[in-house]
């Protein structure tokens, strides 16, 4: 089951993948990655649908309906809401 820890930082994910997070986070999110099989299942997951997306899109950018759908996939759409 996800720690409230592997909360926080599954919303920070998508940023993470756009390489738009904040370097300091990126360390952190990392090392928890290392430790935590399911935060690496749902990063391989994304990188995968976004690469899958890039290849069939023209854009660049993940459109955010992409990553909304994504996050509902993963029955992680709690974590989208609890953006800043
Ligand atoms: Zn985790």
């Amino acid at each position: 089951m996800p720690t409230k820890k592997c909360k926080a930082l599954l919303s920070q994910l998508s940023e993470y993948v756009d390489g738009t997070l904040d370097p300091r986070l990126c360390k952190v999110l990392e090392r928890h990655l290392k430790t935590c099989e399911d935060c690496r299942v749902v990063l391989n997951t994304m990188r995968k649908t976004i690469d899958l997306y890039r290849t069939v899109g023209e854009s660049q950018a993940i459109p955010n309906e992409v990553r909304e759908r994504l996050f509902y996939r993963l029955d992680l759409s709690e974590y989208l809401k609890k953006r800043p």
